[in-house]
């Protein structure tokens, strides 16, 4: 029995340890470039982004961020963004407005990227503006969070259109990787997709540790930066305890790592890194 607990121990601590690991340095330079996915107008802000009634009533102007991450020779895309046939076809209604100035794919291609390099799609969350433009990587691996993705295999009539987005995985036609935890996804802690549970039931972030400096990347855990401080929670919202408790743990790692918190839909972030074509590292 002391013999079984203390391998349990060595075995915690060893992933303990794994957990915390600086990177050994990848196979070329870590660089991370932030794509254009969208424009968005909400314009039922208050309404929409707390459960509160913090915010006024109102518009807020959001953007649609997506990143590509290049890890020596393998490239892996965090988030898909909006839709392109919002490029032909913008939405704009009573409750907001939705505009794509370029896909992915020709961005890719601006800096000497085809679709079939990337090897790895990660996927924040479900919602349709994180998924729009999945279905032009069809040779990529689907990383998303497992209670997502158990979702989109049921029934919610919500999920109609990221169901479509992913279809190709969802068949089975693509390969797919529901993570229930955290994963290292090149396996020597530069990259980390930490599961923060709340927003979506599978909710992810991004932990990216460049040379310098290590950048967190949202997701949707907040959605704009005085989030942060007022520990907003939007109406839609699958579990305002797990948010809360989600903001917690992503505040903490910030803080712990030292890393550039970067708000995905936040106007204000975009310049954290440099301006596309040019990448951080
Ligand atoms: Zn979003």
């Amino acid at each position: 029995m002391k013999k079984i607990i203390a391998g349990l121990i060595a075995a915690a601590m060893g992933a303990a340890a794994g957990a915390q690991a600086q990177p050994s340095a990848p196979a070329g330079p870590l660089q991370l470039w932030r794509l254009d996915c969208g424009d968005l107008m909400m314009k039922r802000y208050g309404a929409w982004f707390s459960d509160t009634f913090q915010y006024p009533a109102g518009a807020k102007p959001l953007v649609g961020s997506c990143y590509l991450i290049r890890h020596g020779t393998r490239h892996m895309l965090w988030d898909t963004g909006l839709s392109d046939r919002l490029i032909e076809s913008p939405i704009d209604n009573a409750e907001q407005s939705m505009s794509l100035k370029r896909s992915l794919v020709d961005q890719l291609k601006e800096i000497g990227v085809t679709p079939e390099q990337i090897e790895i799609v990660g996927i924040s969350h479900f919602h349709g503006d994180h998924t729009g433009q999945a279905r032009h990587f069809p040779a990529a691996k689907l990383v998303i969070g497992a209670a997502d993705w158990d979702a989109l295999k049921g029934t919610d009539e919500r999920l109609k259109d990221t169901r479509e987005d992913l279809a190709h995985w969802l068949a089975g036609s693509g390969k797919a990787l529901p993570v229930p935890g955290d994963v290292d996804v090149f396996r020597d802690g530069s990259v980390t997709m930490l599961a923060l549970p709340g927003h979506t039931p599978g909710h992810s972030a991004l932990l990216v540790r460049l040379a310098s400096g290590p950048v967190l990347l949202s997701g949707d855990q907040y959605h704009f930066t005085e989030q942060v401080k007022n520990r907003g929670v939007p109406s839609f919202n699958t579990n305002r305890a797990d948010t809360l408790a989600s903001h917690d743990r992503f505040d903490r790692i910030a803080a712990n790592v030292g890393a550039k918190v970067i708000i995905q839909h936040e106007p204000a972030d975009i310049a954290k890194l440099p301006a596309f074509p040019q990448s951080a590292k």
